[in-house]
């Protein structure tokens, strides 16, 4: 059965460098069929979409466990390298009830947040010691059945993880993480299947968890059934180091020589990189997922995101160790934080900010057609007020640039995925996600 709707926006962004007033657009299904600017006034029919509508988000890059850690690592300093350890201690823990419980909360947010499709990077794979669930791929599909309950799309970026560092063995928590070699891992995703609303991906963890063999074999595997394929890049520089010393070539050299590289490929982080990594992730038509919020809480640094693009990268957005979940303040931090490191403002404009939260993200995700709002693309709608504290006053011809400088997650008001409301009023349709997100916390945490 489909079901036609007309939805009548106020203000709406179609892509270009201002939002339009009285936007029409009309859905069948799951796609907008068409769009008409200049609309003074609903017809009767029409749902109408009060405050500035938004094409859906994409958080390209996510890892739903670690919202159990929000506000449990901040104190007693430390680094990168120390806060991975807390993160161990929780991954220990989980078994795939408890992972499903808090991955469908922590979707849950994001929905509320106007995240429509999410990038799930997930390496939980096994149980403990490594020993494998009756059906390998039960922690997989927890996550793309906790996506489908939060009411929001999924790419399983299911990532490859085989040493616990370059030349090292895998410790008691990362031996859950392992398939043992390539191939076996490429048996198990092999089993695991796309399904409306749910997409597979590949990811390589990174260079320190994937041999630059066992790289290409990923990478020959994502190309032959033309997936999208993820890699956490030179987060921090003593992987670089490392990396250097081990192969005589950058992470981005290894993945490159690999054959990693290309059009579905998306470099995750990509902050401490050399002049040659921009220019081979850039003249590759790679993506860069950057992580502003997770990056500078985990003090990795700040990616040279003008200079990607520059090159040619898009640039996409994820909210990765979930320390917020608000693609409004990533997309923003990805300007601010360069301003910081440059003295110079406007490096990213509001409308190509804009586009990596959207259109960009889902791309890199293997959803082509979502995140924008044209015929043709799926029906994804996120509807902001304009009438709270934080965006009163905007004015039309400036709207985008107060939503993307000012606003936060808390200004979503309504959220339409593939033409299904699954927020409304800025309250979620089936959970109740603060509780979800307290409860499967405190039993994760237990
Ligand atoms: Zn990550």
């Amino acid at each position: 059965m489909t079901t036609r709707s007309t939805y009548w926006c106020e203000l709406a962004w179609l892509g270009s460098e201002r939002a339009q007033q009285g936007v029409e657009v009309e859905v069948d299904g799951e796609l907008i069929t068409a769009v008409r600017a200049g609309v003074a006034a609903p017809s009767a029919d029409a749902v109408r979409l009060t405050g500035l509508t938004l094409p859906g988000f994409a958080n390209a890059h996510s890892h739903a466990f670690h919202r159990a850690l929000r506000g449990r690592t901040q104190r007693g300093g430390g680094s990168f390298w120390t806060w991975r350890e807390q993160m161990y201690e929780l991954a220990a823990r989980l078994d795939p009830e408890t992972y499903f419980r808090l991955a469908r909360a922590t979707f849950g947010e994001m929905a509320l947040a106007g995240i429509t499709s999410v990038g799930e990077f997930h390496y939980l794979h096994h149980g403990a010691g490594g020993e494998p669930y009756g059906d390998p791929n039960e922690t997989g599909k927890a996550m793309i059945a906790a996506a489908g309950e939060a009411g929001i799309r999924i790419t399983l970026l299911d990532a490859c993880y085989l040493h616990g560092g370059i030349g090292e063995p895998l410790n008691e928590v990362q031996r859950r993480f392992s398939d043992g070699d390539a191939e076996a891992w490429a048996a198990r995703a092999e089993a695991l299947a796309d399904a409306p609303g749910s997409r597979i991906g590949a990811a390589i963890h990174s260079v320190r968890a994937v041999d630059p063999g066992s790289c290409a074999t990923v990478a020959a595997w994502a190309a032959a059934g033309e997936r999208p394929l993820h890699a956490h890049v030179s987060e921090q520089p003593v992987e670089n180091e490392a990396c250097l010393a081990a192969h005589g070539a950058t992470p981005i050299g290894v993945l490159e020589r690999a054959g990693v590289l290309g059009p579905r490929f998306a470099a995750v982080h990509a902050t401490h990189l050399t002049c040659a990594d921009i220019v081979a992730l850039g003249g590759s038509g790679s993506t860069c997922c950057l992580c502003p919020t997770t990056e500078r809480d985990l003090a990795d640094g700040i990616g040279p995101a003008r200079a990607l693009a520059e090159a040619g990268s898009s640039l996409a957005l994820g909210s990765d160790s979930q320390a917020v979940i608000d693609s409004f303040e990533e997309a923003r931090a990805v300007e601010l934080d360069e301003r910081l490191a440059s003295g110079e403002r406007g490096r990213h404009d509001p409308v190509s900010l804009l586009h990596a939260a959207t259109r960009d993200g889902h791309a890199c995700l293997g959803w082509p057609r979502t995140g924008s709002i044209e015929p043709g693309a799926t029906a994804d709608l996120v509807t902001i007020g304009l009438d709270g504290v934080r965006l009163a006053g905007a004015t039309p011809d400036l709207v985008l640039d107060a939503a993307v400088f000012a606003a936060t997650s808390a200004d979503v008001e309504r959220v339409i995925c593939g033409g299904r409301e699954i927020v409304r009023d800025g309250a979620h349709s089936r959970l109740d996600v603060a509780r979800e997100l307290r409860d499967s916390m405190a039993e994760a945490l237990r």
